[in-house]
């Protein structure tokens, strides 16, 4: 060896020294950074044991709850997945060459199924009171490849020997979270809190839409149990499985295999879900999320309250500063009839001024709130000068004269381009020709595909580069003209479209319309990061159904500030009576991502039970109304000045529940809280219960009074009992 080769080595040795040092000193890695590759391999910690074999070529995993002294998962792990190759598809089970990794945290499970390669990671950190699921799959071809089915989950055997649901088992129960009760449930439909035989009958759903129009309802039958989270109850414990992907969208997943196993966590492509496998790039890899599975002592609130807590730790809170101008809804104004659907001359300054102004003023309310005839054509996000003067000179007006702000409607085009669905004149024609959707359809006389301008269905391309440049265009007008609030609506679903001079990926998937969506958003928060963007569900649009899991792309660098509250805008004192409003309940134990709803008190009662319901439940509210009656505007103008006084904790407060019909809004930094109570029954009763203070966020060392007599605290607990009317609502403050 010469000197200079020599050297040469000298130099390669020491920077691999080098390399590994700064590894050991940023990670602390120590030597179990370079794999041991086994045929077994273990973690532990203080809650969970995992265990992974291989077995025959079978990947089988047991998680130990140390804690709560339960085995979770026991069994071969499943991976299947189904390619579509010249129009059939091909399916395959199981990793080929199955390969463990142990490394530092984490167990690497990796392997080949159909020509892809899955990247399968277990992790359980020391003092980390949960266990990680993270799941990659990369394609190793180079070519495109169509993956239409994908599902991978832990199992456990649920069944005796005689085929019947074990004595072990037989208890079991599944909880969904957020959602116990969905918007688009039905009085007859069960809550989602599932015995093991229901999961074992499979008479689950999934969402998917195909449809062009509008539909409220998504749901369709599935053999697999949805939920952006579950609570496994067994016996005394429970184990959370919940499931989080700001890349792709998925569900955590249930189901049960007909050789007896419960089937859960993993990774499931199904619906609406994880729909990119159906345009898998060449050698490229797809991120399918990640589950946090946790050990959970306590009721269903605690299942709640961790899930999240995850989502608030994984950047899906509420800003600290958060305060939502509540809004004057014009819609439901007996002087405004009909001006949503053609009849826009209602919209001028004379009669938003003499009415609404006058009616956003005597309610409290902060903003006045524009819905559809405000542009000059249907989502067109031009202002109508001719009707309502000069956009600033209007916004400034408002603000200087009323104090109120000026928020929009901004329909996107999969609504405001829909010939069925317009609500006013089209702007169809005010949106660059370029942007038109190309559809491809057969010809049947030919039989040969052709692509033609669509003329079904949106007519715009919500992901073509020319919409969107002309929307953000529009927009920041709107903006710099100093509006604060646009309502992204209508985002249902654009449909395929083909056109290869709009930018956007073909064919054009669900996970491409989120994107567009979120694009358009980042555009307008690029310039004003103050405005408030309320999304939408990012496919099923307006409607009762939550499509998209509630805290997807929230939080993410210029993304969206708040959801839609399920369109119980219509007839919100029926949704009470019919529980579909419970779903904003439920909603709030599980997700802090705000909720915006705007709704019609003119179908309160007395007891302003509609007000309180939605003011405890949706963080920014909107109200109107539909009626006069003087008796009830009297008493809705005195609760909207208390609301005032008390915004702070409905718009930034903790929310917790004590049951469905008492909830607790806390601002821990000053140790107060606000208590809304509810009877929603048609008879009188009375409503109450009890909780730990600490269990509220207040501080059990501290003394509290309460301005009402049906709150007691004793001992640090808050105890509650109240001889409610039927359909009847009250509130207290709490104070130290
Ligand atoms: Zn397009």
């Amino acid at each position: 060896m010469n000197t200079s080769k020599l050297f040469k080595v000298m130099k390669s040795l020491l920077y691999h020294i080098k390399v590994y040092f700064v590894l050991v000193m940023l990670f602390g890695i120590n030597h179990q950074l370079f794999a041991q590759k086994e045929n077994t391999a273990n973690l532990v910690n203080k809650t969970f044991q995992v265990n992974v074999l291989i077995d025959n070529g079978n990947v089988n995993v047991k998680i130990t709850d140390l804690k709560q002294n339960v085995v979770w998962a026991d069994g071969t792990y499943q991976y299947e997945l189904g390619e579509m190759i010249s129009g059939q598809l091909k399916e395959y089970s199981g990793l080929e060459l199955p390969k463990l990794e142990r490394q530092f945290d984490r167990i690497r499970i990796r392997g080949l199924i159909g020509g892809f390669e899955i990247e399968h990671d277990l992790i359980v950190a020391s003092g980390s009171p949960f266990l990680a699921e993270v799941m990659k799959i990369v394609n190793t071809h180079s070519v495109l490849r169509n993956v239409q089915q994908f599902t991978s989950s832990f199992c456990k055997k649920v069944v005796s020997s005689d085929g019947e649901i074990s004595d072990n088992n037989i208890k079991d129960r599944f909880q969904a979270v957020p959602f116990l009760h969905r918007s688009d449930d039905t009085v007859s439909y069960n809550q989602h809190d599932y015995t093991l035989q229901q999961i074992r009958d499979g008479k689950g759903f999934c969402f998917y839409t195909t449809e062009l129009f509008w539909d409220s309802r998504r749901r369709h039958p599935s053999h697999n149990f949805i939920s952006e989270g579950w609570g496994w109850r067994h016996k005394d414990a429970t184990l959370g499985i919940f499931s989080f992907n700001q890349d792709n969208m998925i569900f955590s997943t249930l189901s049960y295999s007909k050789d007896g196993y419960l089937h859960f966590g993993g990774f499931t492509k199904e619906g609406l879900n994880l729909s990119a496998m159906e345009r898998f790039e060449p050698t490229s890899s797809l991120y399918l999320g990640m589950n946090r599975i946790y050990s959970i002592t306590g009721d269903y609130n605690q299942i709640s309250y961790q899930y999240r807590n995850m989502l608030d730790e994984l950047g899906c809170r509420f800003p600290n500063d958060y305060n939502p101008p509540v809004h004057w809804e014009q819609l439901y104004s007996k002087n405004m009839e009909e001006a949503w659907v053609g009849n826009r001359e209602l919209f001028n300054r004379e009669n938003l001024i003499t009415n609404e102004v006058r009616k956003a003023r005597e309610y409290s309310c902060q903003a006045l709130y524009l819905d559809p005839g405000w542009d000059t054509e249907f989502g067109s996000f031009i202002w109508a000068n001719k009707r309502l003067g000069d956009c600033k000179d209007y916004v400034e007006m408002m603000k200087k004269n009323y104090g109120l702000l000026t928020s929009l409607h901004t329909p996107l085009s999969p609504w405001a381009s829909n010939e069925k669905l317009l609500m006013g004149p089209s702007s169809v024609n005010t949106w660059p020709d370029s942007s038109k959707r190309l559809i491809k359809v057969i010809d049947s006389l030919s039989k040969s595909e052709k692509n033609i301008k669509a003329k079904i269905g949106p007519q715009i391309c919500l992901g073509s580069k020319q919409y969107l440049d002309e929307a953000e265009k529009r927009m920041l007008k709107l903006c710099e003209a100093g509006v604060t609030f646009l309502m992204f609506d209508g985002p249902h679903w654009n449909g395929n479209c083909v056109d290869p001079n709009h930018g956007h990926p073909i064919p054009f998937l669900y996970e491409d319309q989120v994107d567009a969506c979120i694009d358009l958003i980042r555009r307008i928060h690029r310039k004003y990061q103050n405005v408030l963007i309320e999304m939408h569900d990012m496919l099923t649009g307006g409607g009762f159904s939550r499509a998209v899991p509630v805290y997807y792309k929230y939080g993410l660098p210029g993304s969206y500030d708040e959801n839609w509250g399920f369109e119980l805008m219509w007839s919100p004192f029926k949704h009470l009576q019919d529980k579909s409003a419970l779903a904003l309940y439920y909603y709030n134990l599980g997700c802090n991502v705000p909720l915006y709803l705007h709704v019609d008190i003119g179908q309160d009662n007395t007891n302003s039970l509609l007000l309180w319901w939605y003011a405890s439940t949706c963080r920014h509210l909107g109200i109107g109304v539909n009626n006069t009656d003087p008796d009830l505007a009297e008493n809705h103008k005195r609760e909207m000045k208390l609301y005032i006084e008390l915004q702070d904790f409905f718009k930034r407060g903790d929310f917790y529940g004590i049951n469905e019909e008492i909830h607790v809004h806390t601002l821990p930094e000053i140790n107060e809280c606000v208590v809304n109570i509810f009877n929603i029954e048609g008879n009188p009763k009375v409503t109450g219960g009890s909780i730990d203070l600490s269990e509220i966020g207040l501080d059990p060392q501290k003394k509290y009074t309460s301005n009402k007599d049906w709150i007691k605290i004793n001992n640090g607990k808050l105890i509650i009992s109240k001889q409610m009317k039927a359909m009847d609502a009250d509130l207290a403050t709490i104070i130290n």
